[in-house]
């Protein structure tokens, strides 16, 4: 017998647990509109990065505490993550997030990781544009926002990375 999911529900679907407040999916959670609790270690919830009539947005927590988010109507997990007020190094959990090691080089691997995820997201962003402009399409306000938004994240990633401009 499950003891943990034992308590009749009450308040926001994930309230009844007893895991600590620090957690990857607690952080998101909270700052999720209704997330509903579909599995023990599963939720559905309105997307925060697309106009999300129906819950489209899936939240899983790994074994190891890893957030891994889907939002079905195609969002990236940095725009979810943007939306949110996170970053992405915030789905991990914070013993991932600093490798335990002296040796320099071998410290916040996972940071890096998704630096350079992030990048690339942004990269695509610009290429979009790029092609947009190359076509004869005028960007609109919204998309020219957007690229800034991608000049900023790509500085977020560098100091994320222990780099400064
Ligand atoms: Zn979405």
């Amino acid at each position: 017998m499950m003891q943990k999911n034992s308590r009749p529900g009450a308040g926001t679907a994930y309230a009844t647990t007893s895991r600590s407040n620090n957690s990857p999916v607690d952080a998101v959670l909270h700052r999720l509109d209704r997330a509903k609790r579909t599995a023990p270690d599963r939720w559905i919830a309105r997307c925060p990065a697309h106009d999300d009539r129906r819950p489209s947005l899936s939240v899983r927590e790994t074994e190891d505490g890893t957030v891994l988010l889907h939002c079905f109507a195609g969002c990236g997990v940095q725009d979810i993550t943007a939306a949110l007020g996170l970053s992405a190094s915030d789905l991990y959990p914070p013993s991932d997030r600093y490798t335990v090691t002296n040796t320099g080089p071998m410290t916040r691997i996972v940071d890096y990781k998704t630096a350079l995820l992030g990048i690339h997201t942004e990269a695509v962003v610009v290429a979009s544009a790029a092609v947009a402009l190359a076509n004869g399409e005028a960007l609109d306000e919204s998309a020219v926002e957007r690229l800034l938004t991608a000049e900023e994240r790509i500085s977020d990633a560098i100091s994320v990375a222990g780099g400064g401009l």
